[in-house]
């Protein structure tokens, strides 16, 4: 789950960084997003707040955020960096109508495929981590145990 106000000012205290009120703003955007470019985040602080601040900014914050682990990075097919509030470990369902990303909960899943790879190395390789993406389409039908 990602952090929630309080929760992301601690965990930046923890790492020494100061909780400055561009980052939590950054953040509350974030939580709002879930995964998102940094001209989505400028544009969605734009449409709340008065607040001006730049692509660049928003970006260097963002990507602060994912080098101390808070964030997570992701390259979509449409080839934006991508930012994921969530950093644990969870599987992405990637909309290629909408080019957005929903997250999908399901640990079975992952053990799964972390015990087949275990089970399978890549010759020559170190797994370092896995990926798991679901490049899908809308179907129609409900949405359950998906989250944005
Ligand atoms: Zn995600």
């Amino acid at each position: 789950m990602a952090p929630d106000i309080d929760q992301f000012k601690a965990l930046l205290k923890q790492k020494n960084l100061k909780a400055t009120p561009q980052r939590v703003a950054v953040h509350r955007a974030m939580l709002a997003l879930g995964h998102a470019s940094a001209d989505m985040v400028v544009d969605y602080m734009a449409a709340q707040t008065d607040a001006k601040i730049t692509v660049a900014s928003v970006y260097n914050i963002l990507s602060m955020l994912s080098d101390q682990g808070l964030y997570s990075r992701r390259m979509s097919s449409n080839s934006k960096m991508y930012f994921d509030v969530n950093s644990c470990k969870h599987i992405h369902i990637y909309d290629t109508t909408s080019n957005g990303y929903k997250d999908l909960m399901d640990d079975e899943f992952i053990s799964m495929v972390e015990s087949y790879v275990k089970k399978h190395k890549p010759r020559g390789y170190k797994v370092d981590s896995i990926d798991i993406q679901l490049v899908c389409r809308p179907s129609g039908r409900g949405k359950k145990s998906t989250r944005q």
